[in-house]
């Protein structure tokens, strides 16, 4: 696109050489042309996400410029592991209020690190001036019929959760000077790496095609998004509180009423929430063993709509918010 204000031309063309510019040895055409061209393999569907990334409303001022470049990958690469995808390509859509060399390295450097460990090629994108704001598009394949989507959830179909909840919203609160628990320092640095820093369950994803029933990915908090297969597959739930995992860190302080929103209701987890069939349990449990990551039981699939997260007395929790909603 021409840029109203370029620095000279070279300057972008340079700038994208020097930092955006790797290997896409499985693109017939990488960067450097107006398209980049791919070929899809036989057999398998395209699976396209895209996520928008604006300074103040999705990262904070100052964020760590490798962490950014991490994270804004790894928010794409966990769509496509909420699909059952294997991620092959991404682009990359950039506005920066100035090129400053060494912030563009990091978050090259960061955003390569992630996209090698899983097999993605960065083929194309836009670079221009502006606010701050970062918007990749994710290229991924999965086999015609196997992707998880967010409407197969049936009734006595267990519900599921990889990894821990929680975390990140609770590192959002350490670094905003909001309501946290009292942690001691390397509890509050895990919390807020895996804010700034989450690993997309992709491998999960794809071991979990033809296990699960329906999938997504916790971004929004889990209650919000368990709420999405819920109104898709037309059903309900019940979560028992007590079951959704928790990090070590966290759970000496699970009662507390900032934890428990944290972990029902915080965003960015970015782990895996999916069902199953029960006569499917053991294909779960295999999965996650297989892949490395935890993966939990926490609930049921129940007729009729609605969400319950009960307590361990057999209460029902009040969710004072459902999740995190930019325009709520
Ligand atoms: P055009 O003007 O034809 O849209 P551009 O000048 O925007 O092309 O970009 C030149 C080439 O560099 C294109 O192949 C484009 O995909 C690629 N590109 C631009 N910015 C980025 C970026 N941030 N990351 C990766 N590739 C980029
Ligand atoms: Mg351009």
């Amino acid at each position: 696109m021409p840029g109203r204000q370029r620095e000279g031309a070279g300057d972008e063309f340079s700038l994208i050489a020097r930092h955006f510019t790797w290997p896409a040895p499985s693109a017939d055409l990488g960067v450097g042309d107006d398209a980049a061209l791919l070929r899809v393999s036989p057999g398998m569907q395209l699976a396209v996400s895209t996520d928008l990334l604006l300074e103040g409303t999705h990262f904070l001022p100052g964020t760590d410029p490798a962490r950014l470049g991490h994270k804004s990958l790894a928010v794409n690469l966990s769509d496509m592991a909420a699909m059952g995808a294997a991620p092959r390509w991404a682009t990359l859509a950039i506005a920066l209020p100035a090129a400053d060399e060494r912030w563009l390295a990091a978050f090259a450097g960061g955003m390569r690190a992630l996209a090698d460990a899983h097999s993605t090629e960065l083929v194309g994108g836009d670079t221009t001036r502006g606010p701050l704001s970062i918007c990749v598009t994710i290229f991924g394949e999965v086999p015609v019929g196997l992707a998880l989507r967010r409407d197969g959830a049936r009734v006595g179909d267990d519900v599921w959760v990889s990894g821990t909840l929680g975390e990140a919203a609770i590192g959002l609160a350490l670094l905003t000077g909001g309501l946290a628990p009292a942690l001691d320092a390397a509890a509050a640095a895990a919390c807020i790496r895996r804010l700034e820093a989450p690993q997309p369950r992709v491998a999960l994803g794809t071991a979990l095609r033809g296990v699960a029933s329906a999938a997504l990915d916790v971004s929004d908090g889990f209650a919000a998004d368990l709420g999405h297969i819920l109104q898709r597959s037309g059903v309900g739930a019940r979560i028992e509180y007590e079951r959704l995992p928790l990090s070590p860190g966290l759970r000496a302080f699970a009662s507390h009423d900032t934890v428990r929103a944290a972990v029902v209701s915080g965003g960015d987890d970015y782990e895996l929430c999916f069902t199953a069939p029960a006569s499917a349990a053991a294909a779960v449990e295999g999965a996650g063993a297989a892949t490395g990551v935890p993966v939990t039981r926490v609930g049921r699939i129940v007729a009729g709509g609605g969400l319950a997260i009960v307590d361990g007395d057999g209460s029902e929790l009040r969710l004072a918010r459902a999740g995190y909603d930019h325009f709520g």
